[in-house]
C-alpha cells in the first residue's frame, strides 16, 4: 500500500464523492479470494457508494451496520467503513477471548479498504486515520453499551491532526476524549477519575467551562491523563492504532455483558445470544470549529406523533455530547438559519429515508465543515401515541397501506394509552414550579427521589416515586424502570433520559434548566425553593409542567370514551386507534374474547372489541360482601342438605350476573366455569382466627362469638392444605360437592332462558376446572346436562349450550384424545399448565425466578410469556389429539398468556380459535393477532 506522505488536504476532502455510485478499484488483499472465500464472512465493507450488506441483514450486521450499509448503496454520505458481525461477538464468548486468525485477516484486509477510500492510514505520522469503534446489535439499545471515537491517536498522530488542521486545540481536544473513552471503557478506569484531573487543569488556568481551555492546557489534560492510565494499569497508553483497534473491538464485545446492557435486555426481552456488531467508521469530526456540528433528528416527533421535522444539534460539538445530556442542544430548526445548505440537505436525505423505509427515520449527522455526513438511520422509537399518530398519518399520505401500517406500531403500545392522565381542573389549580423539555407524554405524580437504586427501594416499599436526576446516564435503567416518571434538569429530547423515558412509555421531562439537583444531599432546589427526598412532585409529559403537590390523575382519553364522557368524535386518538384496530380485525384469524367476571367488565371488553367471554371466574362473584357470609356458610355446612340450602340461596345472585354478562356480550358466546379454587380461600386466615379466640379468651368475650369462632376455626384446620395448589379445588369441588355444580348449571340455564325469551341470542359455554381424567368430565357432564335438560323444561324455552373443560393438567392435555370424546371444547388454562408442567407453584416463583433470569436458566417469566418448547408442546399435542378426535373441537385459551404478544404468535401458529385476555388488553391481543396472522412480531 502506497503511504501518501504528502497530503495537504483538509480532513474533510477525505471523504470520497457522496455521489459517486461507481465502485472505486478494490485495495490488494492479503488472501486471494479464492482462498478467502472458504471461509466464513465475518467482515462487512461500506463506502464509496457500494456496501457488502444491506437493510436486510440485521441479525449479522446490528441494526446500525445495515443502516450504513443501506444509506452507501443508496449513494448518500456516510463515511467509510467496515462492519464486524455479530457472529464474531458469540466467537469471542464461545472462545473465552479468542477470535479466529481468518477473521484478523478479513480486518485487515478491509481496513486497507477502508484507507485507501478515505485516503489516509492508520497510525499514519503525516496523514492518520481516525476511526470510531461503535457497538450495534439488532436491536437497538440505547447507551447501553460502549463507543469509542478518534481511535488511532498517539504521540505522533496528534502531531499530524494539529498540523493537518492547523487546529492544536483541536487536535488535542480530540486526543484528550480518545484517551479518556479509551481509559474507561476500555481499561476500566472509572471516568470520574479522568473528570478529578480535568477539573484540576480547568481550576490551575481559571477556565470556567471547557471551551475555556486552549492547547496549552489540553495539551496538560492529555499528559495527565496518560499519567494516570499508568499508574491505574501499570502500563502506558497503547499507543499502536492497531493494537487500540483490537482492545476497543474486544472491548465492545464485552459491553453486550455490562449488567446495565443485561439489565435493559431483560427488561425488554431481547435474547442474550444475539451479540453485537462492532462498525469501524471513518471519524468525520462536528467539533473543528464554528462550521461544524453533529446531532440527532426524527423525521416526525416520536412523542407526538406530529409531522414535523424534529431534532436537535450542537456546534462545535462531537457526536456523544448531544445524547450524553451534558450540554443542552439547539433544536433543529435553528440550523437552517446557521448551516443553510446542510440542512436543507439533511431535510432531503431524511424525506428520502422516511419514504425508502417507509416509517419514522431515527437519524444521526455530523457537519463537518459544512460538509454534512450521514452516520446512523434506523427506525425511530416512539411512544404509544405517537406509534398510533403516525401509523394511521403514513396510511393518510398514502405511504403505507393499512397492512403495513399494523406493523408499525407495537401491542404493548396500546397500553399506554389506556395510562391515566391528569384531571385538567385540579392540574389547573396548582402552580407551575418549573418547566422542561416534554419528552414522553403522561401523568407522572409522586415521590422525589435521587438516584436508581432509592427508586426501586423505595418502589419495592409501595411508594410511588419519581426519579430525578441532573441527567440520567444509562445505569439507571433499573430506577427508571420502576419510576412513575423521569425528571432530568439537563439533557435535549434525544438525551438518554427522554430515549430511553419514551422507549419505556414513562412520563419524562427533560432539560429543566431551573432545576438545581444535588443528588448528594439529595435535594432539589428552584429559585429558591427546597425540594426534599419524599416530597411529592407531578408533573405532564405532555406539556413539560412540573408543579410541587400530589395531583390526582383522570382516566385515559380512549377510557374515557369507552366509559361514555367523551363522545368519540371529540377524541383524536381515539378514533385513530379504532382504525387502527379495524385494520387489524380484517387480517387476524384468531378470534378475540375477554376474562370477565362481572356485567360491568363484560360490558368493557366488548366495547373494547372482544366478542365473546373465554372465562368467567363464577367464583368472584362469591366475593361481595352479601355474598360471603353465605358462602361460608356452604362451608361450614358438615351435611349436603345445609349445604344445598346454603347454596340455593346463592343461586339467584349468580343467576343476575350471568343474565348481566350474557346482555353484555350481544349474543357471542359466554364461556362460564364452574368453582375452582379451594374453599379455604372464602374463609378467614387460620392465624388471625386463632388471635381472636384468644384476645376473647383472655378478656372473657361475648361466649357466643367464642364458641362461633371455635367453630370457625375448627373447619378452617380441616380445609387447611399443605399445597391448595394442587389440593382440594377445581373439579375436585364439583365431584364432591355435586350441589355445588347444580346450582351453578341451573344457575347459567336460568339466565340463559330469561335472555332468550327477550329474543336475544345467547350461547352459554359451560366450562370445569382442572381436569385431567375423562372420567372427572364425565361425572360433571352428566350433572350439567340433567340439570339443564330440567331447567329448560321448567322454564318452557330450549337454549343451546356447550360443556368443556379447560386443559391445564399435564395429563389433561395428554388424555386430550380422550376428554374430547366427552368434551365439546377446550380452553387452555395455560397458567396451571404452566404451574404444573414446571412444578412450579404459581404463588412461590418470585422468590427465585430473578435468579433463574440472571443466570439466563428462564429468559422470560413463563407466567407472563409462555414457555413454547415445553408447556407450549403439551398445548400442540392437545390440539392434535383433540381435534383427532373431534374435528370441530372448540379450541381457546384463557390463561395470562392470552394478552401476551409473543404468546399470541404460538397460539395463532398452533391453530387455535380464539384467545380471551383481561379486558385492557383486548386492543393489544387484537394488533398482536393481525400481526400473528401476518407472520410478523412485532416489538423486536
Ligand atoms: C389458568 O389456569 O390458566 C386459568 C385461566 O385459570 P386460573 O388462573 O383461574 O387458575
Ligand atoms: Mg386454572
Amino acid at each position: 500500500m502506497s503511504k501518501k506522505s504528502t497530503r495537504t488536504k483538509k480532513p474533510q476532502s477525505r471523504i470520497p464523492n457522496p455521489q459517486s455510485r461507481g465502485a472505486k478499484p478494490q485495495s490488494p488483499t492479503p488472501k486471494p479470494r479464492s482462498q478467502r472465500s472458504k471461509l466464513p464472512k465475518y467482515v462487512y465493507f461500506f463506502g464509496d457508494g457500494k456496501a457488502d450488506g444491506d437493510r436486510t441483514m440485521r441479525d449479522q450486521l446490528g441494526g446500525k451496520g445495515a443502516g450504513l450499509a443501506e444509506m452507501t448503496n443508496a449513494g448518500l454520505p456516510v463515511p467509510p467503513g467496515f462492519t464486524m458481525s455479530t457472529a464474531v461477538c458469540n466467537i469471542y464468548y464461545e472462545r473465552k477471548g479468542k477470535l479466529p486468525a481468518s477473521l484478523d485477516d478479513e480486518i485487515t484486509a478491509n481496513l486497507r479498504k477502508l484507507e485507501k477510500s478515505a485516503e489516509a492510514r492508520l497510525g499514519d505520522p503525516t496523514n492518520p486515520l481516525l476511526v470510531s469503534v461503535r457497538s450495534g446489535a439488532k436491536f437497538s439499545m440505547p447507551g447501553m453499551m460502549d463507543t469509542i471515537l478518534n481511535l488511532g491517536l498517539n504521540d505522533r498522530t496528534v502531531q499530524a491532526l494539529k498540523r493537518r488542521t492547523s487546529n492544536g486545540r483541536f487536535a488535542f481536544d480530540s486526543c484528550r476524549r480518545f484517551v479518556q473513552m479509551f481509559g474507561n471503557v476500555v481499561l476500566d478506569i472509572p471516568k470520574e477519575a479522568f473528570e478529578h484531573e480535568f477539573e484540576r487543569v480547568k481550576n490551575k488556568r481559571s477556565a470556567k467551562s471547557d471551551t475555556d481551555l486552549d492547547e496549552d492546557g489540553l495539551r496538560d489534560v492529555v499528559r495527565r491523563y496518560k499519567a494516570l492510565v499508568q499508574e491505574r494499569t501499570g502500563r502506558p497508553f497503547p499507543q499502536d492504532p492497531m493494537t487500540q483497534l483490537s482492545m476497543a473491538r474486544d472491548a465492545v464485545f464485552r459491553s453486550w455483558n455490562n449488567p446495565r446492557a443485561r439489565e435493559y435486555r431483560r427488561i425488554y426481552d431481547i435474547p442474550d445470544h444475539i451479540g453485537t456488531a462492532v462498525n469501524v467508521q471513518m471519524m468525520v469530526f462536528g467539533n473543528t470549529g464554528s462550521r461544524s456540528a453533529t446531532g440527532v433528528g426524527f423525521t416526525r416527533n416520536p412523542a407526538t406523533g406530529a409531522n414535523e421535522f424534529y431534532g436537535e444539534f450542537l456546534v462545535n460539538a462531537q457526536g456523544e455530547d448531544v445524547v450524553a445530556g451534558i450540554r443542552t442542544p439547539q433544536p433543529i430548526r435553528e440550523l437552517k438559519a446557521v448551516m443553510p445548505k446542510a440542512y436543507r440537505q439533511l431535510r432531503a436525505i431524511t424525506t428520502r429515508l422516511e419514504r425508502h423505509y417507509k416509517d419514522v427515520q431515527d437519524f444521526e449527522f455530523t457537519i463537518e465543515d459544512d460538509r454534512l455526513f450521514m452516520l446512523q438511520t434506523r427506525s425511530g422509537k416512539r411512544t404509544g401515541y405517537a406509534a398510533v399518530v403516525i401509523a394511521t398519518d403514513l396510511v393518510a399520505e398514502k405511504l403505507v397501506t393499512p397492512k403495513e401500517a399494523l406493523l408499525l406500531v407495537d401491542p404493548e403500545a396500546l397500553t399506554q394509552l389506556l395510562a391515566p392522565g391528569f384531571d385538567p381542573a385540579e392540574w389547573r389549580k396548582v402552580p407551575v414550579l418549573a418547566k422542561g423539555l416534554p419528552a414522553s407524554p403522561g401523568a407522572a405524580c409522586g415521590q422525589v427521589v435521587f438516584t436508581a437504586d432509592d427508586a426501586v427501594q423505595w418502589t419495592n416499599q409501595g411508594k410511588p416515586v419519581i426519579l430525578v436526576r441532573k441527567e440520567t446516564v444509562p445505569d439507571d435503567i433499573h430506577g427508571m424502570h420502576v419510576a412513575q416518571g423521569i425528571l432530568t434538569a439537563t439533557g435535549g429530547m434525544t438525551s438518554h433520559a427522554a430515549v430511553v423515558g419514551r422507549q419505556m412509555g414513562k412520563p419524562s421531562i427533560v432539560g429543566a434548566g431551573s432545576l438545581q439537583v444535588d443528588e448528594k444531599s439529595r435535594t432539589l432546589s428552584v429559585d429558591g425553593r427546597v425540594i426534599k427526598e419524599g416530597d411529592y412532585l407531578s408533573f405532564d409529559g405532555l406539556s413539560g409542567e412540573v408543579k410541587l403537590a400530589r395531583v390526582a390523575s383522570k382516566p385515559s382519553e380512549i377510557l374515557q370514551v369507552v366509559n361514555g364522557e367523551l363522545a368519540p368524535k371529540r377524541s383524536d386518538i381515539y378514533q385513530r386507534v379504532e382504525r387502527l384496530l379495524k385494520w387489524a380485525d380484517k387480517h387476524r384469524r384468531l378470534g378475540i374474547r375477554a376474562n370477565a367476571d362481572l356485567p360491568d367488565q363484560a360490558e368493557l371488553a366488548y366495547k373494547f372489541g372482544a366478542r365473546g367471554i373465554g372465562l368467567c371466574r363464577t367464583e368472584h362473584m362469591f366475593f361481595g360482601a352479601d355474598r360471603l357470609p353465605i358462602v361460608q356458610r356452604m362451608i361450614l355446612a358438615d351435611n349436603a342438605a345445609d349445604r344445598r340450602k346454603a347454596v340455593t340461596e346463592l343461586l339467584p345472585m349468580q343467576r343476575s350476573d350471568f343474565y348481566g354478562v350474557f346482555k353484555a356480550m350481544h349474543g357471542s358466546p359466554v364461556t362460564i366455569r364452574t368453582i375452582d379454587p379451594p374453599l379455604h380461600e372464602f374463609l378467614p386466615k387460620r392465624e388471625e382466627l386463632m388471635v381472636e379466640i384468644a384476645k376473647l379468651e383472655v378478656t372473657n368475650g361475648d361466649q357466643n362469638l367464642l364458641d362461633q369462632k371455635r367453630k370457625l376455626l375448627n373447619r378452617v384446620e380441616q380445609l387447611h392444605e399443605f399445597n391448595p395448589m394442587l389440593g382440594h379445588r377445581g373439579v375436585r369441588l364439583g365431584i364432591t360437592f355435586p350441589e355445588i355444580t347444580e346450582m351453578q348449571t341451573r344457575a347459567i340455564i336460568e339466565a340463559a332462558c330469561q335472555v332468550a325469551k327477550e329474543g336475544q341470542k345467547v350461547v352459554p359455554e359451560i366450562m370445569i376446572p382442572l381436569v385431567g381424567h375423562v372420567k372427572e368430565f364425565r361425572d360433571q357432564k352428566e350433572i350439567v346436562d340433567r340439570v339443564a335438560a330440567d331447567t329448560m323444561k321448567a322454564q318452557g324455552v330450549r337454549v343451546p349450550y356447550l360443556v368443556g373443560t379447560m386443559i391445564e393438567v399435564p395429563r389433561g392435555a395428554l388424555a386430550a384424545g380422550d376428554i374430547a370424546r366427552e368434551a365439546e371444547f377446550f380452553s387452555f388454562g395455560t397458567n396451571d399448565l404452566t404451574q404444573m408442567t414446571f412444578g412450579f407453584s404459581r404463588d412461590d416463583i418470585g422468590k427465585f425466578l430473578r435468579a433463574y433470569q440472571e443466570k439466563k436458566i428462564l429468559e422470560r417469566d413463563p407466567f407472563a410469556s409462555l414457555d413454547t418448547e415445553g408447556v407450549g408442546d403439551l398445548v400442540r399435542i392437545a390440539v392434535e389429539r383433540g381435534r383427532r378426535t373431534r374435528p370441530d373441537l372448540k379450541l381457546g385459551v384463557c390463561g395470562e398468556h392470552s394478552g401476551d404478544p409473543a404468546s399470541i404468535h404460538f397460539f395463532d401458529k398452533v391453530g387455535l380459535d380464539y384467545v380471551s385476555a383481561s379486558p385492557y388488553r383486548v386492543p393489544v391481543a387484537r394488533l398482536a393477532a393481525a400481526q400473528a396472522a401476518l407472520s410478523v412480531r412485532v416489538g423486536d
